[in-house]
């Protein structure tokens, strides 16, 4: 049974974030021949139409509007509502990234149909659509489908499924959208937006992650995870006691509250390993903890150990990558 479904896509400074490929790969398990659309959301939109057809979009909608050059919650609502109207598809993918995460629910109860979120795998079983979740902060999964799959909503999380390039690619037809947003139905407007410092790899997307503890004990401490990460081409992250302890900034706290990567390599420098820390990295591909103490937690999800003091083994371990890295 062929099935239309409808991706939407996120953009971020202009290139289509790693998890609209990903969400492309998972429709094609899914349309069995069907229409694969891949909506783009912002104001002057660049012409992404090639990667979208690569990873399998047939049809790719440009939705391009004022109120959407940067994300506020009501203009996003109206655009993806509208955009779900007029398609009428029977599977509608999103990302679980912060915009999918604040939007999908609000357009699900806008529409009436069910949503289940933060999927890290799709499938079909028996000729019926199988989402995967996790719960309990990741210590165990459930298979989910819908009662009538006549509407089916999920969003994907990023990271875990692996985004392929169709070997069947077909030719997609483009159509620009144009959707009716009116200033006065907007609660919020974003007036600007300031952009923080980084080292510009995307903490939610990288890679490799060098994640820091309380037992990296000060924000100076953080600049040795700091040049180990930019040797690897990777992103720096924290624990919840680190940014409690004001050594970095929130935006970077990995976990239960904060954000769930899922790297190819972890390294974990000064991490005890509570829970509430491994439910947000304990599906990364490999992990490497580094601790003084041999007892922490964090050493029963490591698959490689090291016991000893950071600020001696990371300078060592940079040193050894930027010989071999270069
Ligand atoms: P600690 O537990 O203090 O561990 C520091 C570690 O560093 C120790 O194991 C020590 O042996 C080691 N160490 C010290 N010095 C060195 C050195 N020189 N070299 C090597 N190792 C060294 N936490 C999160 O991380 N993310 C969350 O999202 C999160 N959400 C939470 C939600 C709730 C509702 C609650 C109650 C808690 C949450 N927490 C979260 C907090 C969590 O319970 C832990 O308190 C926190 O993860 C501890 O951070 P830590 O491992 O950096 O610090």
């Amino acid at each position: 049974m062929s099935r239309h479904v409808l991706v939407m896509t996120e953009l971020r400074s202009g290139t289509l974030r790693q998890v609209s490929y990903e969400a492309l790969t998972a429709a094609r398990k899914l349309a069995e021949g069907g229409d694969i659309i891949a909506a783009v959301f912002g104001r002057d939109l660049p012409d992404v139409t090639a990667e979208l057809q690569r990873y399998g979009a047939n049809n790719v909608l440009y939705v391009d509007h004022e109120q959407l050059k940067d994300y506020a919650t009501d203009a996003y609502l109206e655009a993806w509502t509208y955009v779900i109207e007029e398609k009428n598809p029977s599977v509608i993918l999103a990302p679980y990234t912060a915009i999918g995460k604040d939007v999908s629910p609000r357009v699900a109860s806008r529409l009436g149909i069910g949503l289940i979120s933060d999927c890290t795998d799709v499938e079909l079983l028996n000729g019926r659509i199988v989402f995967t979740r996790p719960i309990y902060a990741g210590k165990a999964f459930v298979k989910k489908t819908f009662r009538e799959e006549s509407r089916v909503f999920a969003t994907l999380r990023p990271n875990n499924i692996s985004a392929e390039e169709a070997s069947d690619a077909r030719a997609a037809t483009v159509d620009k959208v144009s959707v009716d947003i009116s200033p006065k139905s907007l609660r919020t407007v974003v007036e600007d937006i300031v952009q923080k410092t980084s080292s510009g790899v995307d903490l939610s997307e990288a890679r490799i992650v060098v994640a820091g503890g309380r037992g990296v004990k000060s924000a100076e401490g953080f600049n040795v995870l700091q040049e180990l990460a930019d040797v690897l081409g990777g992103a720096v992250g924290a624990s919840r006691g680190a940014c409690d302890a004001g050594y970095c900034d929130y935006a970077l706290q990995i976990g239960q509250t904060g954000k769930v990567v899922t790297p190819d390599l972890y390294i974990a420098c000064g991490i005890s390993g509570a829970i509430q820390h491994l439910a947000g990295m304990s599906n990364s591909k490999v992990i490497v903890a580094i601790n003084k103490d041999p007892e922490a937690n964090i050493f029963k999800v490591a698959d490689y150990g090291i016991v000893g003091d950071l600020f001696e083994v990371v300078p060592k371990l940079t040193e050894a990558f930027k010989k071999t890295l270069s």
